[in-house]
């Protein structure tokens, strides 16, 4: 049982099923998500017994950080070796004061985005809470583990499931990950910082919102109807947008919170005018902003990315509709950092640490 796979809150339970004082819990989960240390033989408050406890089948491992890019702005992409072998992904990314942490759900993902790198590497498995944590841990070592939260951008301010994998398709290990990123007693993050993005899994929607966690879901449209929609994202064919729409509509969200759908833009696929009208009708009854993403080309990708002007068009009808568009810039496109070009090969050996 590797306790990163509870939420934090009930760390002081789990030491006392282990025959361990509650509180032990609470200083064990002070070590690991206020300091970033996860052998037990460092955590210098804990009694030899305790340390030995934890130390035994590796109850606080995470994957191991294998290498670190960095891009010309700044972008950090970590590729994360898992115990049996895969390697993930998760990027850091520090923009306008902010500092966003994109994390993987999946090595590898099976919906098949034919815009995406990551779906040529086919589902290998599903992570689990404490692979999806111990990204946030290696990510916060690389930054230096700064304690002072008062400072805009300098420690991981910001949480995006946007990385490898279908988030929604690995709910079991989402739901507690978040716990722990949300309490008090682990990372202690504000749900509204934290989005949620799918591909428009309907029946995990509507489980995610009766998890009632706070955050902030993101759907992933990339076409105004169900035609075109299917062609881009075969689920398509089991959800349409309708089905999508209406899950959004139920989905619970604060006064003023609005749902984000993401439209990657592909070279005269999907980023023509009388598409960006389909769109803003589609989507001008409802409260929603729309973030579009210039596709970012990989090695083999049959799409191309449109010029500037046709998506400044795009995002100008939409506004016509009072549909709030941003375009999304390409973060650390150099090192294959941006979204939708994240992937890995298939590896062998295993790697993991405390
Ligand atoms: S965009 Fe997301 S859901 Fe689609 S294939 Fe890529 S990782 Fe999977």
């Amino acid at each position: 049982m590797n306790l990163l796979d509870l939420p934090a809150s009930q760390w002081p339970d789990k030491f006392q099923e282990l025959g361990e004082a509650s509180y032990r819990g609470r200083q064990t989960a002070h070590w690991v998500f206020r300091k970033g240390i996860t052998d037990p033989r460092a955590m210098t408050n804990l009694p030899p017994s305790t340390r030995a406890l934890l130390e035994e089948e590796r109850r606080l491992g995470i994957p191991s950080l294998e290498s670190a890019h960095t891009s010309v702005d700044g972008t950090r992409k970590l590729a994360l070796r898992l115990a049996d072998g895969p390697v993930i992904e998760s990027v850091l990314i520090p923009r306008k004061g902010r500092m966003t942490l994109c994390l993987s759900t999946q090595a590898g993902c099976g919906i098949g985005c034919r815009f995406c790198r990551t779906a040529a590497m086919g589902l290998i498995r599903n992570l689990s809470p404490s692979e999806i944590l111990g990204q946030w841990i290696q990510a916060m070592r690389l930054l230096g583990f700064p304690t002072d939260r008062a400072k805009e951008g300098l420690s991981i301010d910001h949480v995006v499931f946007m990385g490898m994998g279908e988030p929604l398709a690995n709910l079991d290990a989402l739901i507690p990950a978040i716990r722990s990123l949300t309490h008090p007693d682990g990372i202690g993050l504000s749900p509204r910082r934290i989005t949620v993005s799918t591909s428009g899994l309907v029946p995990k929607m509507r489980l995610l919102g009766e998890a009632n966690l706070g955050i902030q879901l993101a759907v992933s449209l990339c076409a105004p109807d169900d035609l075109l929609r299917r062609e881009i994202m075969p689920v398509g064919r089991i959800y349409s947008i309708a089905e999508i729409l209406e899950a959004c509509r139920e989905f619970p969200l604060r006064n003023r919170e609005r749902v984000t759908f993401e439209y990657v833009l592909l070279k005269g696929k999907n980023d023509r005018p009388e598409q960006a009208r389909s769109l803003g009708r589609l989507l001008a009854p409802f409260r929603s902003k729309v973030n579009l993403i210039p596709f970012n080309p990989f090695p083999g990708s049959p799409f191309e990315r449109p010029e500037e002007e046709v998506v400044q068009v795009f995002a100008d009808i939409l506004s016509g509709f009072h549909i709030t568009a941003t375009v999304r810039k390409s973060m650390g496109p150099d090192v294959l950092a941006a979204c939708g070009q994240l992937a890995r090969e298939r590896v062998a050996s295993a790697g993991a640490e405390y």
